[in-house]
């Protein structure tokens, strides 16, 4: 908690308080030597906490055959200890409901609370815990933060609350606009109250528990209690998204799966009306309650129906990117005139390929390649016509060579072909095929006649023992003079470097 947040709770003169019999119930707690005695007269003083305590003692949340008839029995039945938390959350009860008297927004408050309590006992129940009064109590107490803030920042913290649309919201305000949230304040008041340690740790740990600081043998109990807020807000806003948070926090908490999960608000709805009865507090409009039991597993199918449809869009729209972005990658690899291999990929690729032969002593050969007089033909038939050349050479290369081979145009009318796996001895077979190949096609012109085009090829490779070349840099060079010897040679001719 901020300091300021901490002094202006300090310094706020009306703070809750706890009443009288609380405050002897609390007292009475701390006493080893308490006996039911003691504890049943202290009770019988406050007829209307008898009256309760009797009540519980005789409702369907303790099953038994026998009613009982005295304090004295139901403190035997209940056990010192879940009477001492019942009598407290009872008298607590009275002063919290005293205290959120006024908006609509404070008794949504105090509704949230009572089911968060109820649902933090079903909780403890379905994970095997005993201390399920506790946990009612924690669930109870769980929110008493929001009365303190509203104490000592009355009217800072009333515009958050009238802003909040949910418990989530009003969380996400509070840090933002006091850099702690209410679990931290209701914290810091049960310990000024003198409460037991496991209700502050629980406040403390109420919408985060992963963050709190439980000791390990209460970490159980402190998520049972955050657990019980996202089944209240489901049971006040019964929708898709308040079944989603209560299922994956329900699951990431107390390694509950669905079904227990929904569980636990079939068994709210069903609790209810008990729980209104004891506390003379309506929560739920009874149709409310009928339709909370019925519908939970309906929602919890819209859920999963949603998820899967929300998966299912999602890996179409992943495919998609990823043939986008290998498009995107080979056209930026590619020329766009002929769609063969550009320069970039070249210098990419034979890097890589230059690599692997010297690791695995593979052979490599590459080709370079210049059309004859290409100017000429620009010249005569109009740039135009060139390309059209271009693009044919381009599909002609490319058929005469295997697929995993790489033609580039390199620039203007060159051309580099690399074939991996194939020594220069080779390779020069290659070229003079492709060599023969260009001289023996016909390429078509505007005007309707045709042309033949020539090629000089200057081959230079590493040998089948994977040496020759230090690097690629020294390899394309070599080509690249074996091809300037082709062209003093008279050119439609393939030369390999010496
Ligand atoms: P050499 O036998 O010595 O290689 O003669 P050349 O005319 O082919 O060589 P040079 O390097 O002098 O000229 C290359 C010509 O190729 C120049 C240009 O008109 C043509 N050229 C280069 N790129 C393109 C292109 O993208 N389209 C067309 N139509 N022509 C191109
Ligand atoms: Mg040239
Ligand atoms: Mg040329």
């Amino acid at each position: 908690m901020t300091p300021e947040i901490e002094r202006a709770l300090r310094l706020c003169p009306d703070l809750p308080s706890l009443s009288g019999v609380a405050l002897q119930i609390v007292e009475m707690g701390r006493d080893p030597d308490v006996d039911v005695g003691a504890l049943a007269s202290t009770l019988a003083h406050d007829p209307a906490l008898t009256s309760k305590i009797l009540r519980v003692a005789n409702s369907p949340l303790y099953s038994q055959r026998r009613r009982c008839e005295n304090l004295r029995q139901a403190v035997m039945l209940l056990g010192l200890n879940a009477t001492l938390t019942l009598a407290l959350s009872f008298s607590l009860a009275d002063s919290l409901r005293g205290a959120t008297g006024g908006t609509a927004m404070v008794g949504r408050v105090w509704r949230r609370s009572l089911l968060a309590a109820t649902a933090a006992r079903l909780a403890g129940h379905a994970r095997g815990l005993e201390s399920v009064e506790e946990l009612f109590l924690a669930g109870l107490l769980q929110d008493i933060g929001i009365l303190a803030l509203r104490a000592a920042l009355p009217e800072q913290y009333d515009a958050l609350l009238g802003k909040a649309s949910d418990h989530d919201a009003l969380v996400t305000m509070e840090y933002e606009a006091l850099g702690c949230d209410h679990a931290e304040a209701g914290a810091w008041l049960m310990q000024k109250w003198g409460l037991p340690d496991y209700l502050p740790l629980a406040a403390r740990g109420s919408h985060r528990p992963e963050a709190g600081r439980a000791p390990a043998e209460l970490s159980r109990f402190v998520a049972c209690v955050a657990v019980s807020g996202p089944v209240a807000d489901y049971a006040l806003q019964p929708e898709e998204t308040a079944m989603d948070t209560l299922v994956r926090q329900a699951g990431a908490w107390l390694d509950m799966d669905d079904d227990a999960a929904v569980a636990l608000v079939e068994g709210l709805a069903e609790t209810v009306p008990e729980i209104e009865s004891l506390f003379e507090f309506s929560i739920l409009e009874p149709h409310q309650a009928a339709a909370l039991k019925d519908q939970a597993r309906e929602v919890l199918a819209t859920r999963n129906l949603q998820l899967l449809q929300e998966a299912t869009e999602y890996r179409r729209e992943a495919a998609e990117y990823k043939r986008l972005h290998s498009e995107l990658q080979e056209q930026v690899g590619r020329d766009p005139l002929t769609g063969l291999y550009n320069r970039g990929h070249l210098d990419a690729c034979l890097e890589e390929e230059f690599r692997h032969a010297l690791a695995e002593g593979w052979p490599l050969s590459i080709g370079f390649l210049d059309l004859d007089h290409f100017k000429v033909v620009n010249d005569r038939h109009g740039h135009q016509a060139g390309d059209a050349i271009l693009v044919e050479v381009g599909t002609l290369l490319r058929r005469q060579v295997r697929g995993e081979d790489i033609v580039v145009r390199y620039g203007g009318e060159e051309f580099v072909i690399l074939l991996p796996g194939t020594p220069p001895t080779d390779g020069v077979q290659v070229f003079e095929r492709i060599r023969r190949a260009m001289g023996a096609q016909t390429f078509a012109l505007p005007d309707g006649t045709g042309m033949t085009v020539t090629v000089s090829i200057g081959v230079a490779g590493l040998g089948a023992d994977g040496t020759g070349f230090e690097d690629t840099d020294h390899l394309l060079r070599a080509a690249d003079r074996a091809l300037y010897l082709a062209k003093r040679s008279g050119r439609d001719r393939v030369e390999v470097a010496g």
